[in-house]
């Protein structure tokens, strides 16, 4: 089942990924806390799906049931992209691993639509490890195929689609957005479609005022279904191949690579200065003095996502996490932590009312 004797499935495939389209699961949007700031809100949207900077994203690819089973090309393909996206120069690492429960990202092969959950979605939304986070349902091989495979790792990443950049300006000709994607080969539901395509992304989740018609996270569109801007009634709008180079900028932006950062030590009842930007990370090195339970909590007017890792023969192991944004509380954990262990804590800041009025601290 792993080897590509059976040829026919493929080209069966690669003929019927012919305008094909990447088709979300239906996620509710997390709620906030009432009459929250719209800067505020606009920040956390725009952040809250992504991962901590430096986090290693596992990855597994599903072997049943045997429907959800790829070929040996279709998993190559998947890893090639996972690599084309590494070789940026991301903060994020890649690693495939033979167990699913060890993975945040599992992959299946069942024929018929592409899909992923939206970054911290996978381990948030998907707690069972039997099932699938990212499905592909035709030929990756192809250069059609190869787009699909970087999109929907881009999903993965945290990016939404870009077609529904509320900045991009898109006017759809609704109905005509229901009668092609209702049809063949999609056949989607009136929902799917208005999740997928017409539904504009909460406020500021896609920054920036630019609308990029190249991006790899934007669909392909037939004439006739956009009414603005104008020149996509009588063209069909194609995305150029690849990732974009304002994909390439935001990948970067949000998971910078550094050499192994420059980690903060956090100390028993020593308190540290959160004195970032929104959107930029903290990571400090925790050593415990002693084997016994520990609180780790941020303080402040401030919305923080803090992560907790182990350090496991030199790979950090996540452990736990705590995301305050969008409510009145601040993040906290309470672990047990272990002697002559090392430990990293990453925070990222969401948003704070006040530039250098937070900190965080373990006690
Ligand atoms: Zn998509």
């Amino acid at each position: 089942m792993n080897t590509d004797v059976n040829q026919s499935r493929h080209h069966q495939k690669s003929e019927g990924n012919k305008g094909l389209f990447c088709c979300l699961p239906v996620v509710p949007d997390r709620q906030l806390e009432a009459n929250i700031d719209p800067n505020r809100e606009s920040l956390i949207r725009y952040i809250e799906k992504k991962w901590v900077n430096h986090t290693v994203l596992h990855y597994y690819f599903i072997e049943a049931p045997e429907t959800w089973q790829g070929y040996e090309s279709q998993k190559q393909a998947v890893r090639e992209s996972f690599t084309a996206w590494k070789a940026l120069g991301i903060g994020l690492e890649f690693r495939e691993v033979s167990e699913g429960a060890d993975a945040e990202i599992r992959i299946a092969f069942e024929s018929g639509s592409s899909w992923s959950y939206v970054g911290r979605d996978a381990i948030d939304l998907v707690p069972n490890t039997n099932d699938r986070t990212m499905n592909f349902g035709w030929d990756l091989t192809t250069p059609y195929g190869r787009d699909t495979a970087l999109h929907e790792i881009g999903h993965a990443l945290g990016f939404p689609h870009e077609h529904q950049n509320p900045n991009a300006g898109i006017v759809w000709d609704e109905e005509a957005v229901y009668s092609y994607f209702g049809g063949p080969p999609n056949n989607w539901d009136r929902d799917k479609s208005f999740y997928n395509i017409i539904r504009k992304i909460s406020s500021a989740a896609v920054q920036g005022s630019q609308w990029d018609k190249d991006s790899i996270m934007h669909y392909q569109f037939p004439s006739g279904v956009i009414i603005t801007p104008e020149e996509y009634q009588t063209q069909s709008l194609i995305p150029a191949a690849g990732l974009s180079g304002i994909d390439i900028n935001e990948v970067r932006k949000f998971y910078p690579e550094r050499a192994e950062p420059e980690k903060l030590k956090l100390e028993p009842y020593l308190s540290r200065l959160v004195e970032i930007n929104a959107g930029e990370q903290l990571d400090f090195v925790i050593q415990p003095p002693v084997s016994r339970r520990y609180a780790i909590q941020t303080f402040g007017d401030l919305d923080t996502v803090i992560v907790l890792f182990e350090d496991v023969n030199g790979e950090p192991v996540y452990l736990a996490g705590d995301d305050d944004s969008g409510t009145n509380f601040n993040s906290r954990l309470e672990i047990r932590l272990m002697r002559d262990r090392t430990y990293y804590l990453r925070l990222r800041l969401y948003f704070a009312h006040a530039t250098g009025q937070g900190a965080v601290m373990l006690w």
